[in-house]
């Protein structure tokens, strides 16, 4: 049985991050005046593990938040 970070791992290999302040490269073509990006699996554990605890927080932001616009 796979552990959550090991799932998390999982679906975020392959995914660019900035290797500065770790947010997703999406459609940006640079970030912090670089470009430099780094593949979710190259960076190290203490690192994955802040993305990882960063998609967890705007995960949960975004279903309060839509529970609000939805008045549920
Ligand atoms: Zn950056």
């Amino acid at each position: 049985m796979k552990s959550l970070f090991e799932q998390y791992q999982e679906e975020f290999h392959g995914i660019d991050y900035c290797c500065y302040c770790l947010e997703p490269k999406g459609n940006k073509w640079h970030c912090c005046h670089e470009n430099h990006f780094v593949p979710f699996e190259d960076l190290d554990i203490q690192d994955q593990k802040e993305v990882i605890e960063g998609e967890i927080e705007f995960a949960k932001w975004q279903s309060e938040h839509q529970e609000k616009m939805y008045g549920r």
